[in-house]
């Protein structure tokens, strides 16, 4: 066993007319995030995550937003295309969601399940509120932070 840890970071604003998509789920909400593809802020710090305990650079890189082939794209499938560059599997996936609204408790055992079908790990999902400091408290978007870990053998 060769166990490497990673750690990703994302964030995405709030805008009208889109869909939320967190972990491969809708989240019912009157706004979705803004971003050249689903805007999946959790799906992508996973992958980040994923990529950073590979060594194998950021999102950025893999899927430059610059390329029309992702604009809308779906971030599990994504993350499945991240999967396949793996030499190993993926241990576990733990992620903390920010933001006041919505409340995503009630989805978090779906974006588990959608995050374990598609990384084969082990996974965690939390949620929490910035206490309504900074951009975050005034429901501006929504971050998150996760931590992978991946066997490299
Ligand atoms: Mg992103």
């Amino acid at each position: 066993m060769s166990i490497s840890v990673g750690i990703g970071y994302d964030s995405h604003r709030f805008a009208e007319g889109r869909k939320l998509i967190l972990g491969g789920v809708e989240v019912p909400y009157e706004k979705g995030l803004s971003g050249h593809s689903d805007a999946d802020v959790l799906t992508h710090a996973v992958i980040d995550a994923i990529l950073g305990a590979a060594g194998l650079g950021d999102i950025g890189e893999v899927f430059p937003d610059t390329d029309p082939a992702w604009e809308g794209a779906d971030s599990i499938g994504l993350l499945s295309t991240v999967i396949g560059m793996l030499r190993g599997p993926v241990l576990n996936v733990d992620a903390t969601l920010i933001c006041e609204q919505p409340k995503l408790g009630p989805f978090r055992p779906s974006m588990v399940s959608r995050l374990g079908e598609a990384t084969g790990g082990r996974i965690s999902v939390k949620a929490t509120t910035n206490e309504q400091m900074g951009w975050i408290g005034r429901g501006e978007g929504i971050a998150c932070m996760a931590v992978a870990t991946v066997d490299l053998d």
